[in-house]
């Protein structure tokens, strides 16, 4: 099981900054002179789906492609068949270990072998 991401580890100046939908509750008299109806409204579909926006994906790829394009040394490569959470192939020994896709990756996937998950220690083989 993959250990919590530490406090800094999503670099949050990154992502858009985008307000919370706000949910409609149904004023007091209406809610006690209708005791058995819903309280809250539900999202539309379009805000849910704007709400979805907001996912950092902390922790978890979600294909920005900041490695990729930062990397120097041709240390990832994408994959043929992405799938949620795994789009490049990462070459342990085309990688000059410079840091930089740890520093740039926005989510905090990317960590050094030591710390033990992400790309760069999780497996040799895909993100
Ligand atoms: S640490 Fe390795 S994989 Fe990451 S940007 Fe540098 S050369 Fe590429
Ligand atoms: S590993 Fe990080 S920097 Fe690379 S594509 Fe995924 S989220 Fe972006």
């Amino acid at each position: 099981m993959r250990k919590p991401l530490p406090d800094d580890a999503v670099k949050t100046d990154y992502y858009a900054s985008r307000p919370r939908a706000e949910i409609s509750r149904r004023p007091r008299d209406d809610r006690l002179s209708h005791p058995d109806a819903e309280i809250e409204a539900t999202l539309s579909y379009e805000a849910a789906c704007d709400e979805a926006k907001r996912c950092m994906s902390c922790g978890l790829c979600f294909d920005c492609q900041l490695c990729f394009m930062y990397c120097n040394g041709s240390g990832f490569t994408r994959i043929e068949q992405p799938r949620p959470g795994n789009y490049f192939a990462f070459a342990l020994d085309a990688c000059e270990g410079c840091g930089k896709c740890i520093e740039m990756c926005p989510c905090g996937y990317l960590e050094t072998r030591d710390s033990g998950t992400g790309s760069m220690g999780k497996t040799d083989a895909e993100t």
